[in-house]
């Protein structure tokens, strides 16, 4: 009898390379052809709601609801004429997805058919989303949640439906998601560095933030895929022993896109570009079958917003080509797992880029003083920042010897390093603005940096030239999540350095000896997150503990970060979280780190009990009969024809006992945890014993899969899963 394994094997042998979405004609004749955007909406409304929806755009003034319906029928006109039958409100509930609640546009009176599509609807809907997590904000009897349209998002279609970004609150108001904290947080970062900006051009009215997100993601075959629970369930490999040849050789890396891969990449794009998702760049990562795909950066919430179209658009685009994107940050043990890397920069509405040295000495004092704020915020709420990208699935990857360490730390270049040693070395006397050292420093900086390549890949936050790459958020997060926490330590950081320069100015200093002051003064404050080495060392780990950063180590510990002082003040001086909210974070992730390891050490209990013993017991039993064969062959001397099957069998039937029982002791620690009443303890808890327990098993479940005939081996293999 053929194993599920073998079935699927002939299966995704017979899966073919081709194109299911090509296009005719070049990519900017149906670029953006799916989205509707403000100038395209001209077309469908008067000047009077157009202007309205452009201010809201533009401003984030509020839309007249008296314009609503006139605004909702131009849209619906625009989306029926892309074929859309359906209407959502597309938002980022705090799971790391997207949540959609389609509606019919067809509607009927006195008997006759009709496409409805009223203010209200677009304006706001209450998905019956009582079980979206919401940490305590919202009684499950009274659950409601709204979902309110986001103008700044353009309205796109996809798959016939009308989709609608939008945030969503409870009834009093508090954010259940990702994007009204991050809305939140870009102005309180544009009010702030635009008072720090204003200290070098009075001009400058607001400042947004750039973000260039790059998507790591591994493909498997569709078969492959079905036959194995665990990827399936929780995707990622819970069990498999690491394939004989991985990433050693380092050939995947660069090397030539397999065709298949490249049709799907190629399909994909195409449904991104009728999206206005400006995808730049593909190519094969580190590990066999990962692969990257990389946006030009644009304004920070359409980059987050079109990063989770993208994940949704590569997943569908990929059931054309039986496959099955792995979004996971550690789907396979022994190769590299997956992230996204978050290029951020922040920008005046001047169009100068603050975290790019410039021509002149003044450019040059801003680039250092954004760049000081940054490396302050860095620092002093390093181990916040870390936190933000830990999640389960992330801390399989961080810190464990592969980007992204567990420790943050700042990696500036050898050239910019040398700058700030400089500057924190310069005379202790008062800098003023004729001091020769400032100066020099000052002067010394344009265009070096353009050009700079120096490049250091294990740091988890590094700049490269005309912004910064926070390198430690997962494949599978919502980028908000980091990209907020990053957006409010910077804004804090820039609103004191704004505060100090001006307590030096009344004290009659001049304005660039202050900024040089302060400069100085937060450099020298935040030399300990500058690191310039290799972050995967041990040597830095020590030197790190040294200098008191704290490493992510255990997720729900780091989680408590969440209950210091100092970020709770962070947020709510800022305006962006409440005390309340933050509280419901912290519950949230929590609760979705022992969701997501329950389910876990469910599969790995299931996949032991009912493939891999099973598996066992029939080789074993083939090894019996042999034995038992032999013996009655050879009688007495029978041992020196059968030892090598002795020894495995002794082998098998030892891994086979192992198995069942740390499977069961896992039952026994999960259900002792499961009694924990407080979630945080729980998931601490779940975070050593429960993993511990899955790790025990996993060591008998791989050295079986050695060990018995590779014909009866029932789940596809490492070197099936991850080599087309
Ligand atoms: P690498 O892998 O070498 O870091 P990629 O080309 O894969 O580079 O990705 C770099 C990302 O950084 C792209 O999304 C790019 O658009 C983005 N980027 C470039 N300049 C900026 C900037 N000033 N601000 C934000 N993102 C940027
Ligand atoms: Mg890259």
């Amino acid at each position: 009898m053929a194993t599920f394994r073998q079935r699927a094997l002939d299966e995704a042998a017979s899966h073919q390379t081709k194109r299911f979405y090509a296009e005719e004609g070049p990519v900017s004749s149906y670029f953006g052809q799916n989205v509707l955007d403000v100038d395209k909406m001209r077309e469908y409304m008067s000047e009077n709601a157009y202007n309205a929806v452009l201010a809201s755009v533009k401003f984030g003034a509020k839309l007249d609801r008296s314009l609503a319906d006139e605004i909702a029928d131009g849209i619906k006109k625009w989306a029926i004429g892309m074929g859309a039958t359906h209407y959502t409100h597309l938002f980022q509930p705090l799971t790391d997805s997207t949540a959609e609640k389609h509606e019919a546009f067809v509607s009927v009176k006195d008997g006759i058919a009709f496409e409805k599509f009223k203010g209200t609807a677009l304006v706001q809907q209450e998905p019956d989303a009582s079980s979206f997590p919401n940490g305590g904000l919202r009684n499950t009897f009274e659950a409601r949640g709204y979902s309110a349209w986001d103008p700044s998002s353009p309205v796109f279609v996809m798959d016939g439906t009308l989709c609608i970004p939008s945030v969503f609150v409870s009834y009093t108001g508090d954010a259940l998601d990702t994007k009204v904290p991050h809305l939140k947080s870009l102005s309180a970062l544009s009010d702030a560095a635009t008072s720090v900006a204003r200290l070098f051009d009075e001009g400058v009215n607001a400042v947004k933030v750039n973000l260039g997100i790059e998507q790591e993601y591994f493909l498997v075959d569709e078969s492959l895929y079905n036959a194995r629970p665990d990827l399936m369930l929780s995707g990622r490999t819970v069990i498999g022993h690491t394939s004989a040849k991985d990433q050693q050789l380092e050939d995947h890396y660069f090397g030539a896109i397999p065709s298949r891969v490249s049709s799907f990449m190629k399909d994909f794009e195409t449904e991104a570009y009728k999206l206005g998702i400006l995808l730049q760049t593909r190519h094969n990562e580190v590990a066999p079958n990962q692969f990257e795909c990389a946006p030009m950066f644009c304004d920070a919430t359409k980059a987050i917003d079109q990063n989770m179209m993208l994940m949704i658009i590569m997943q569908k685009v990929a059931e054309k080509h039986h496959l099955k994107v792995i979004f996971h940050e550690k789907p396979f043990d022994g190769v590299n797992g997956s992230g996204k890397h978050c290029n951020w920069s922040v920008v005046t509405d001047t169009g100068v880029n603050l975290l790019s040295p410039g021509k002149t000495p003044t450019k040059n004092l801003q680039f250092l003083s954004f760049y000081a704020c940054v490396l302050r915020a860095v620092y002093k709420h390093n181990y916040l920042l870390m936190t933000s990208a830990a999640t389960l699935s992330n801390s399989y990857r961080l810190g464990g010897g592969e980007a992204p360490p567990a420790v943050m730390s700042v990696f500036s270049g050898s050239t910019l390093y040398g700058i700030f040693e400089s500057i924190m070395h310069m005379g202790d006397a008062k800098v003023s603005a004729a001091s020769q050292e400032s100066i020099k420093i000052v002067n010394s900086l344009p265009e070096i940096f353009p050009d700079n390549t120096d490049r250091n890949r294990t740091s988890p936050f590094a700049f490269t030239g005309n912004r910064f790459e926070f390198r430690a958020v997962g494949s599978s997060q919502n980028v908000a999540s980091a990209a907020y926490v990053l957006n409010c330590i910077v804004a804090e950081s820039l609103n004191e350095f704004r505060a100090y320069v001006d307590a030096l100015e009344m004290a009659g200093e001049d304005r660039s000896s202050a900024v040089m002051a302060v400069v100085r003064r937060f450099i020298t404050e935040s030399k300990d997150i500058m690191f310039e080495g290799n972050g995967y060392s041990k040597e830095w780990e020590i030197e790190a503990e040294g200098r008191g950063l704290r490493a992510v180590r255990n997720v729900p510990e780091a989680y408590e970060v969440y209950h210091e002082k100092q970020t709770v003040d962070l947020f709510s001086k800022l305006g962006v979280l409440s005390p309340t909210e933050v509280e419901a974070r912290f519950e949230i992730l929590n609760e979705t780190y022992v969701k997501k390891l329950q389910i876990e050490a469910r599969i790995i209990g299931d996949m032991c009990l009912n493939h891999v013993i099973p598996a066992a017991v029939r080789y074993q039993n083939i090894l019996i009969e042999n034995i038992k064969g032999i013996k009655e062959i050879f009688g007495e001397g029978y041992i020196q024809f059968c030892s090598a099957e002795v020894e495995t069998l002794k082998k098998i039937s030892t891994y086979i006992n192992n198995v069942s029982e740390y499977v069961d002791q896992l039952v026994e620690v999960r259900k002792k945890a499961n009694r924990i009443a407080d979630i945080s303890e729980r998931a601490k808890v779940y975070s050593k014993d429960v993993k511990d327990m899955m790790d025990k098993v996993r060591i008998g479940a791989d050295n079986l899969e050695m060990l018995i005939d590779d014909e009866m081996w029932p789940l596809p293999k490492y070197r099936e899963l991850l080599f087309f």
